[in-house]
């Protein structure tokens, strides 16, 4: 009896919460950028939503002069042209630097920020596709380091042959750097997608969860399923968004192995991580591609702190299992649970 007097206000206030905010008009706004080689769109709900877009798409462009690998005046290409000597950049690449530094040795140097001679090599930097003798992807293998890298607190340096690039962690950066930018700026709910990168501010404006579909890579145009998130950033890479076909009838993505130098074909054909960071599901996703099918269900069951959803060239959806509930599955591929002990 007690128990009704009490609950029954409670439930009434709550119904009157949740449908009262739905009819309330919410201010929003959108806008679409293309910066990174990328297609970005962004959505905000709040009364500052206008003006936040307008400052994500300020800091979108400010960290594209500073991360760009291509243009010749900023911060990665100056330290790529020092010869080895010190080169004083933004606090913005401090930070990435070292967070490729420690995803290095954190993922056994899957990730590796100074592969980028490789790639070049390979010609995913120019477009002019070729797959290299092994003697050159040897040689350039040796300046591969991330390890030999120096970050002082407002400076980089690299060895004379090394180069590095921030491809692989640059949309995760960004996208914390926005909802940075959401938060404490009259933003009530906003959802960013950065390419492969999606990134959720809160809940929708109704309260309930953001829907994210994930592609099919056998048939990309496609979604393969559906996860339900607030406030988390989900980050695919895949093996079909830059590729090409060489003489041998081999098809080559444009993540590279480090330990061997040739595009990564480690029996994974996607791998989307959730979590609450950007950065850190930027680099996972490529690390955990470059790892494979075992080595990536390994690191999972260790490192609980994310969730995943890897695709195996045969055709398999693997899971863990805190997404359950949470992923809807539309595909005919059969799938399985990442078990965690
Ligand atoms: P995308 O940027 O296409 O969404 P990723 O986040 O997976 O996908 O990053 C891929 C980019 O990272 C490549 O284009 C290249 O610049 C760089 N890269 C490729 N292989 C590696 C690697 N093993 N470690 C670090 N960076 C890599
Ligand atoms: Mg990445």
């Amino acid at each position: 009896m007690k128990h009704s007097i009490i609950i029954a206000p409670l439930l009434a206030v709550l119904i009157c919460t949740t449908s009262c905010r739905s009819l309330q008009p919410t201010h929003s706004a959108e806008r679409d950028v293309f910066a990174m080689d990328t297609f970005m769109t962004m959505k905000a709900y709040g009364d500052g939503s206008e003006s936040a877009l307008a400052a994500a798409e300020k800091r979108i462009r400010e960290l594209e002069t500073e991360l760009s690998v291509t243009d010749k005046n900023s911060d990665i290409s100056r330290i790529n042209m020092a010869n080895g000597a010190d080169v004083k950049v933004s606090q913005d690449t401090v930070r990435l630097v070292e967070a490729g530094k420690t995803y290095w040795q954190e993922t056994a140097g899957a990730l590796d920020i100074s592969i980028y001679p490789v790639l070049a090599e390979w010609g995913f930097t120019t477009g002019e596709y070729r797959v290299p003798d092994e003697a050159t992807i040897a040689r350039l293998l040796e300046n591969v380091n991330a390890g030999a890298v120096k970050v002082g607190d407002e400076t980089v340096r690299i060895p004379v042959d090394s180069m590095i690039d921030l491809g692989a962690l640059a949309k995760g950066y960004t996208g914390d750097e926005i909802m940075d930018l959401f938060r404490g700026n009259g933003v009530t709910s906003a959802l960013i997608s950065l390419g492969g990168n999606v990134q959720a501010f809160g809940t929708r404006p109704d309260g309930s969860d953001w829907r994210v579909g994930i592609k099919d890579p056998f048939t990309p145009d496609e979604n393969m399923c559906v996860v339900s998130i607030a406030d988390k950033a989900v980050v695919t890479s895949g093996n079909y968004e830059r590729y090409f076909t060489a003489d041998d009838g081999k098809t080559y993505c444009h993540i590279i192995d480090p330990a061997d130098g040739y595009p990564a074909d480690n029996g994974l054909v996607s791998v989307t991580i959730i979590g609450s960071e950007g950065l850190q599901c930027d680099a996972l996703s490529t690390a955990l591609f470059v790892m494979g099918t075992d080595k990536a269900q390994t690191y999972l069951n260790e490192h609980t702190f994310v969730d995943a959803v890897l695709v195996t060239d045969d055709a398999r959806i693997l899971y863990t299992e805190g997404l359950a509930g949470k992923l809807e599955i539309m595909s005919d591929m059969p799938s399985e649970v990442i078990a965690r002990d």
